[in-house]
């Protein structure tokens, strides 16, 4: 299956999508992970991107969608991907579909959260810096303060979390990547999913909607 994450930053694209990928055993994608990675490895593609991550502002189309071009050439997304954070901009939209030729998405899954309760989930948001398990300190703690259940290393939060990124980032969403929203009303793909609640009760309606798309 072909699906694409839609949602603001803490709409839970990241602990969604990797129990999707684990369950119809196709990769997660997701370009925030990527560029992070290429930031800690001070890479080139890490370089150009460091300043607009840093910021909240979007990192520039081209630089996105040649990143997702390698990605999904790779031989484990020829039977499907869950892509999360990407596409952000129309722009991005239209270059992902040229990339997929005549293969349209399955199911484009909009995570709708009130602001407040993204606001008050960022805040909250620990991540293992090894394993990437997301936790919330208080919906979703780790069983030990400060470190993660699956692997033990020591919880960090992500820099982009803090308060003023934030706002930033929930204004980019708002301006470049809402009007994705209508954009694949108009394809046909999108399924609305209330994401407001507890994870276990959102991941439920997230698989009556993959079920209804099968
Ligand atoms: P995320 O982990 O999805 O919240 O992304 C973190 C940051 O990476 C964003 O605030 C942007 O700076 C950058 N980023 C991730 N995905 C994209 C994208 N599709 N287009 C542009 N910038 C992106």
């Amino acid at each position: 299956m072909r699906v694409v994450l839609l949602g603001p930053p803490g709409s839970g694209k990241g602990t969604h999508g990797k129990r999707l990928s684990e369950s119809l055993g196709v990769p997660l994608v997701a370009t925030g992970d990527i560029l992070r990675q290429a930031i800690a490895e001070g890479t080139a593609l890490g370089k150009s991107a460091q300043e607009h991550v840093k910021s909240g502002r979007l990192v520039p189309d081209e630089t996105v969608l040649g990143l997702i071009e390698t990605r999904l050439g790779r031989r484990d997304a020829q039977g499907g991907f869950i892509l999360d954070g990407f596409p952000r901009t129309v722009a991005q939209a239209e270059g992902l579909k040229s990339l997929l030729g005549g293969r349209p998405l399955d199911l484009v899954l909009n995570l709708v959260v009130p602001t407040e309760v993204v606001v008050s989930r960022l805040r909250d948001r620990w991540l293992c810096a090894k394993c990437g398990a997301i936790y919330n300190a208080s919906t979703a703690p780790p069983k030990v303060a400060g470190r993660c259940d699956v692997c033990g290393s020591a919880l960090t939060q992500r820099t982009d979390d803090e308060p003023e990124t934030v706002r930033k980032r929930l204004e980019v969403y708002a301006r470049e990547t809402a009007p994705l929203v209508a954009y694949y009303e108009r394809e046909g793909a999108l399924r609305n999913v209330d994401a407001s609640g507890l994870a276990a009760d959102v991941y439920a309606a997230i698989q009556r909607s993959i079920g209804k798309a099968a």
